[in-house]
């Protein structure tokens, strides 16, 4: 049986993954944290404020959705006391994921944007066609939330992205492309395009183009229920529990 503290408990993924916990036969929530003030969700589980009172009800991993800085606290608190840490929050700044970097020399990390198996089978495949689609098709994303999401674009855009700039060579941060607006003249060949669409209950989708002449290749996941990255974020509690520090994606986990 794994012991699990949710941080961000009160929160969509919190509540999400705390129903996901429940059908699992060999993972229990021992407690969660909520943002300080917030109130208590309803239901038997003790919920702290701070993390380091979670863990005293015996907690052998954390799995945190929550914000940035939480994410970044939680993950230093976890790595003073030796405790494993997931966390699928998203919009880290570079600082922000160096912290987390920090946090993995003495324990494991696992930072994943999208926890779904879907998403990650997705990644596998626009590597793939990257791969083999050459500078002639030029590479868009477009990604859609619900109009609650603070960051943008996606954590798992970006993820994707990444894919897109690591097979072709390049730094996306030579070649990314935030939206358009203006007089923006003629698309340069190697730029990978980003666009961000937030509305409605929209729980997660990311299409991901491959544009050449007289033809399109569009590769497309569309999350219908938060439940596949709570089922995700269980996998990933249940996997890290016996690995060594270091820090980890959903690729490591979904092998
Ligand atoms: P949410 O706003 O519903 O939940 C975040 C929760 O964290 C809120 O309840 C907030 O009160 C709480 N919180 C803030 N400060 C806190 C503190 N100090 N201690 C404890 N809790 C605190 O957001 P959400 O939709 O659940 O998303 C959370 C994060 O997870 C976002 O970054 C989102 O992008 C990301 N996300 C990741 C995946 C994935 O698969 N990796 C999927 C969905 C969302």
């Amino acid at each position: 049986m794994i012991s699990v503290v949710i941080a961000g408990l009160a929160g969509r993924m919190g509540q999400q993954t705390l129903e996901a916990a429940r059908q699992a036969e060999d993972v229990r929530v021992v407690a969660g944290t909520v943002r300080p003030g917030a109130a208590a969700p309803a239901g038997a589980i003790p919920v702290e404020e701070r993390l380091e009172a979670a863990l005293e009800h015996g907690g052998q991993v954390v799995v945190d959705f929550t914000t940035p800085a939480v994410c970044v606290d939680n993950a230093r608190v976890c790595a003073a006391r030796g405790v494993p840490f997931v966390t699928g929050t998203t919009g880290l700044e570079p600082a922000q994921r160096q912290a987390l970097e920090e946090a993995a020399a003495s324990i494991p990390v696992l930072h994943a944007p999208n926890m779904s198996v879907g998403v990650h089978l997705l990644t596998k495949l626009v590597r793939e066609a990257a791969e083999r689609l050459d500078e002639a098709y030029d590479v868009e994303i477009v990604e859609a939330h619900h109009r609650h999401k603070r960051d943008a674009p996606s954590g798992t855009a970006l993820h994707l992205a990444e894919a897109v700039a690591r097979v072709q060579g390049v730094d996306l941060g030579d070649v990314a492309r935030y939206g358009r607006e203006g007089i923006v003249g003629a698309r340069p060949r190697r730029e990978i395009g980003i666009s961000a669409v937030r509305g409605g209950d929209v729980v997660g989708e990311h299409t991901v183009l491959f544009l050449g002449d007289g033809e399109r290749l569009e590769l497309t996941h569309k999350a219908s229920s938060r439940a596949a990255f709570a089922r995700g974020a269980v996998r990933a509690a249940r996997w890290i529990v016996n690995q060594p520090p270091g820090l980890y994606g959903m690729e490591d986990v979904l092998r």
